[in-house]
């Protein structure tokens, strides 16, 4: 893949933007009868060069996600200082094979696309080698649609519990990706039911699971449903950068 050119997207445009946004989820937050403070905004920096991605870290955004291997280990260079000097966690929110691992925990802080027992085991055996413990969520595909990925969430808190289990990983929730839907109540439903699991599984007891409060849902069309829904991470791409050049998998 060739390296992204650097933005056209000012780094003031992008600092407001990321201020409008942050606005957006306090006052979604306050409707819901939430702090603000529950809610941590991931910047979805996907198609976004080295240099835009920096300018929003500059810009106060401590928290960003990739969804492609490559591009990850593509900017991973341009960030690496300000991971390092904790400034800005990384977190993987696209599917992940498991052949990836490696190049993946190099720079990502957390993995949000747990989606197999065996990606999970995966990423502790390599989590145990480092001696590090690694932040997972568990994706969850409440809308059903063929394109995402994700457990069924009926499988969803048996595969929870065993990756809870796992040395070298916290589970700490639950990612999905809502509906691809003009109805908010369908959209909303699924949210809800990203809950309903979250809850089930702490509720459960069982190893590892108390943790596991974390629901990383809504995006910059829908960030107001899921936090409605309770959300505790919204990921957000175009709210902040614009419309990307380059259509999303
Ligand atoms: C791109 C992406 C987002 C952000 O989507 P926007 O609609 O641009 O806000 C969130 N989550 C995942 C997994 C993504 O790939």
């Amino acid at each position: 893949m060739p390296h992204p050119e650097p933005s056209s997207v000012l780094p003031a445009q992008i600092a407001q933007n990321l201020a409008r946004v942050r606005t957006r989820v306090d006052d979604a937050a306050r409707a819901a009868g939430r702090a603000p403070s529950d809610v941590r905004l991931l910047v979805a920096t996907k198609t976004q060069p080295a240099n835009a991605v920096r300018a929003v870290v500059e810009a106060g955004a401590d928290l960003i996600g990739e969804n492609r291997v490559q591009e990850l280990v593509a900017k991973a260079p341009d960030i690496a200082d300000l991971v390092s000097a904790g400034r800005v966690a990384v977190h993987m929110i696209g599917h992940l094979q498991r052949n990836k691992v490696n190049q993946v925990l190099a720079t990502a802080t957390g993995v949000e696309s747990v989606d197999s027992l065996s990606l999970a085991q995966a990423l502790s055996a390599r989590a145990v080698r480092d001696g590090r413990v690694l932040d997972v969520l568990v994706q969850v595909n409440v809308s059903g649609e063929g394109t995402k990925s994700g457990a069924a969430p009926d499988d969803a808190p048996a595969l929870a519990t065993a990756v809870a289990a796992l040395d070298g990983l916290r589970l700490s929730g639950f990612m999905t990706i809502g509906a691809h839907s003009p109805d908010e109540a369908v959209v909303r439903a699924g949210f809800a039911r990203l809950r309903g699991v979250r809850d089930a599984v702490v509720r459960s007891g069982a190893p590892g699971t108390a943790d596991a409060r974390e629901l990383s849902m809504g995006m910059s069309g829908d960030l107001e449903l899921a936090i409605a829904e309770g959300a505790t991470i919204v990921r957000v791409g175009t709210a902040v950068f614009g419309p990307r050049l380059t259509p999303p998998r």
